[in-house]
């Protein structure tokens, strides 16, 4: 078992403390991840490239919807786990300031982080492609559930969310954002994340060239890892440690 006290040490002398989370945190709430052992990319029933492709979506909107609906749009039957539920406290308690999310799944919002950068964009508003109308994340589901794929009720139009598609540009704001929070943070708590998806998974250098430190939990190998003042393998174990020895 590894020494959890040490972590506790760090987040109780740290100033400004801020989570960066990948797709690991995610998997215990039964979603996919995209590169993890039961990832979308092992999947042969689905292209991965062509899933959150802006070409593809443009042509053929349908693809995408059908084979997200379990995963972004059925978010009823996935619940936040202790990961989501333990960085929310920690915020509550003014232990950490703010949550960067790699992920697009909402479950951070769900569990009660207020404040949440999400870098790759998010599926709480979708447009419509053609005159920029936009939908609230409830009806679109309530369309994707019965099987359909959503349109435009003005136009027509394809809708798509505000995920960052192949082909987009990420969101300037937010990833700004992101890189302002983890330079002023003096520790980032890496959680999940395999930090190879650019340019997001740099966020964490911005804390590293301040003198900031880095706690790194994952289960498989990050390249910053050599950077980092604790590196742990597991989440869980170390999540249960840090719920039950919080105040
Ligand atoms: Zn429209």
């Amino acid at each position: 078992m590894p020494d959890f006290n040490d972590l506790l040490r760090l987040l109780e002398e740290a100033e400004y403390t801020v989570a960066f989370t990948g797709a690991g945190v995610s998997t215990l709430s039964g979603i996919r991840d995209f590169r993890g052992k039961d990832g979308i990319y092992k999947d042969r029933s689905v292209n991965a490239d062509r899933l959150f492709d802006l070409g593809y979506f443009h042509e053929h909107p349908g693809y995408y919807y059908t084979h997200t609906r379990d995963m972004i749009y059925d978010l009823e039957s996935r619940r936040p786990n202790i990961i989501h539920r333990v960085c929310a406290r920690l915020e509550e308690q003014g232990k950490i300031r703010s949550v960067i999310t790699q992920n697009i799944d909402l479950l951070h919002q769900r569990a009660g982080s207020r404040r949440v950068v999400e870098v790759h964009g998010s599926p709480r508003v979708h447009r419509c492609l053609e005159c920029d109308r936009s939908f609230p994340y409830a009806d679109i589901c309530r369309v994707v559930q019965e099987g359909r794929v959503p349109r435009c009720d003005e136009c027509g139009g394809v809708v798509k969310p505000e995920i960052t598609f192949f082909g987009e540009a990420l969101p300037m704001a937010a990833l700004s954002q992101a890189m302002e929070e983890a330079s002023r943070s003096d520790l980032m708590l890496v959680l999940g994340s395999t930090l190879v998806v650019q340019p997001a998974a740099s966020i964490p250098l911005y804390t590293a060239r301040q003198g900031g430190r880095l706690v790194i939990v994952n289960d498989a190998e990050t390249p910053l890892d050599d950077l980092a003042a604790l590196r742990y393998p597991d989440l869980k174990s170390c999540f249960e440690f840090l719920e039950t020895h919080l105040p």
